[in-house]
């Protein structure tokens, strides 16, 4: 039985989904840690009710934020390392010499995901949402040297802020703003990558590109979808036209693995875990 044992929380609204406890206890107890990972849901209005010290006083070492603090969380943080700070969100912290720190490993997960995807880097690349996935998500692009990214959102507006912020921290990358009706006149041949970071893929009877935007596509387009508790209708139907396709369950495990070793110093058991979430779906 743990005695007293170190706590980390997964804060966030809603968290029935996550699979983040099942992937950190199976870690710890593989390391004989002393560590438990537990949700802490926290009501997003009840979030500005709290005061800046609230998460210091409580009794964890650290934890992951999620859906939807991940930008607001920042206000709460002492010190932001750097991906977090380019991203402006994080999605994990820890305290350190009674310092909350800040930092953003789905940056890191969703590199080390495209690791046998490199070919599919070398052209366009298309991000539907402007959320903050595909905030972390442009971060990790600019850092693999992808050039060219169209970012499309239901709104032109969001979309045109979302891409003048991002050129403000990567001033390098050309970044245009479309919305989705824009996508049946822009040439679809230029694009090696399509990653859906919205959350639609979740409801059953919704995806945001028709078939005939997919059925146009060329076959070396990557499709990819981060959500991970299911393969997406987008998924499925792209799939169907012979493209090759990714969900997120590798973004997810990559990036519980930088945390882990944030919070330990030590290397999450990368073949175990993905065994053990195999089960899950
Ligand atoms: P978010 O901040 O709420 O942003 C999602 C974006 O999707 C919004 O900004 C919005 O962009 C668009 N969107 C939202 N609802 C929509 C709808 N009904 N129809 C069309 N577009 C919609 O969420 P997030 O933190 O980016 O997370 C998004 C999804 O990614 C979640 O399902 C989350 O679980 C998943 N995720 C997976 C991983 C992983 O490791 N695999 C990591 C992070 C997140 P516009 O308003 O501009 O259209």
């Amino acid at each position: 039985m743990l005695n007293n044992p170190n706590l980390f929380v997964l804060l966030g609204h809603p968290l029935h989904f996550s699979l983040s406890p099942i992937i950190y206890n199976y870690a710890f107890n593989y390391y004989k840690l002393d560590n438990v990972y537990i949700k802490f849901p926290i009501e997003p209005e009840y979030l500005s009710k709290l005061d800046i010290s609230f998460f210091k006083k409580l009794n964890f070492q650290g934890g992951n934020i999620t859906i939807p603090f991940k930008e607001r969380m920042i206000n709460y943080i002492d010190k932001i390392d750097e991906k977090a700070i380019q991203t402006s969100a994080i999605n994990t912290f820890y305290k350190k010499d009674n310092l909350l720190h800040g930092d953003n490993t789905d940056v890191y997960g969703f590199s080390k995901s495209l690791e046998n995807y490199k070919e599919n880097l070398k052209s366009d690349i298309l991000v539907l949402g402007t959320g903050g996935s595909a905030k972390a998500i442009i971060t990790a692009l600019n850092d693999l040297n992808v050039k060219n990214i169209y970012v499309v959102s239901r709104e032109y507006e969001k979309a045109k802020q979302f891409v003048e912020n991002r050129n403000i921290v990567f001033p390098k990358m050309n970044l245009y703003p479309i919305i989705y009706n824009d996508l049946e006149n822009i040439n679809l041949k230029n694009f090696s990558m399509i990653i859906n970071t919205t959350p639609i893929g979740m409801y059953d009877d919704l995806y945001l590109l028709d078939e005939k935007i997919i059925s146009k596509l060329e076959k070396y387009i990557l499709v990819y979808d981060i959500i991970y508790h299911k393969k997406t209708k987008l998924l499925e139907f792209s799939e169907k036209n012979n493209l090759k396709i990714l969900g997120g369950l590798d973004m997810l495990i990559y990036q519980c693995e930088g945390a882990f070793k944030l919070w330990t110093g030590k290397n999450l058991p990368i073949n175990e875990i993905k065994d053990l979430v195999r089960n899950y779906f």
